[in-house]
């Protein structure tokens, strides 16, 4: 048990004639939490759209417990927990009706307390009648973990969560990381930021030029030297 989760086999995607991914392998197991470092245009938002099957491969593979994401069932989708730069919410419905508004799509039980649960975790449950077209950056990212988080998924992939963060949002952001981590969800994570990225991980990846030239363990790397590694690994 626990195998696997994540298995990419030589993947490649193409726009063109330019590889955005050029032959990416890796496996995860269920419990992993993987950080993706990369400069820019090294191919990290599009190894992330086509984990969560927004983007089709040109070719290799890419299997969910084993099986191919070109043959995935469309159930398996409700594994996925998305948080990418579009918070995926409605301007004019307020938190509780957004979260309402997705927790019945996934046909979440005893939703009330879910939805509770949720906005006291992000810190937005005394503005939960609020539009969402009034709330601020770190505010609507904070929603929008909560809303990617309702359906409880097994699977969470984050594609620079940080940008744009206050000191508190961050904060509040990289508590529920742990807690899911520790809940043993399988967590892919892209960002920019190496010292949170390399503290919440327990595997570090970093991409160049469409290639993995780094994936480890992070327990067998030195945060120390981390960032002086990074910065000859990209510039190689
Ligand atoms: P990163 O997330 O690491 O900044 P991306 O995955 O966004 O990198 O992009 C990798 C490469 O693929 C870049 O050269 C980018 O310009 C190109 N690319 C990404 N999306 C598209 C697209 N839809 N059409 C054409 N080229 C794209």
């Amino acid at each position: 048990m626990n195998k696997n989760i994540i298995k990419v086999n030589n993947l490649v995607k193409k726009y063109g004639y330019l590889k955005a991914l050029d032959g990416v392998s890796f496996e995860l197991e269920e419990g992993d939490f993987l950080s993706v470092f990369g400069p820019n245009g090294a191919g990290k938002s599009t190894l992330l759209k086509i984990l969560s099957t927004q983007t089709k491969l040109s070719s290799g593979d890419v299997y969910f417990d084993d099986i191919s994401v070109q043959k995935l069932p469309d159930e398996f989708r409700n594994s996925f927990g998305i948080i990418s730069h579009l918070p995926f919410l409605y301007e004019n419905l307020s938190a509780l009706e957004n979260l309402n508004f997705y927790g019945k799509l996934y046909n979440i039980g005893n939703l009330k307390e879910r939805i509770k649960e949720l906005l006291k975790k992000v810190e937005l449950y005394k503005r939960r009648n609020d539009l969402v077209r009034n709330y601020s950056r770190g505010m609507l990212q904070r929603l929008s973990i909560a809303r990617a988080l309702i359906h409880n998924p097994r699977i969470i992939l984050l594609d620079e969560p940080y940008t744009g963060l206050d000191q508190h949002a961050s904060f509040i952001l990289s508590e529920i990381l742990k807690e899911q981590f520790e809940d043993k969800k399988t967590i892919i994570m892209v960002t920019h930021n190496l010292s949170i990225g390399f503290d919440l991980a327990s595997k570090i990846a970093i991409l160049n030029q469409g290639k993995l030239i780094l994936l480890e363990e992070k327990e067998k790397l030195n945060k120390e030297n981390f960032e002086q590694v990074y910065i000859e690994t990209v510039s190689a």
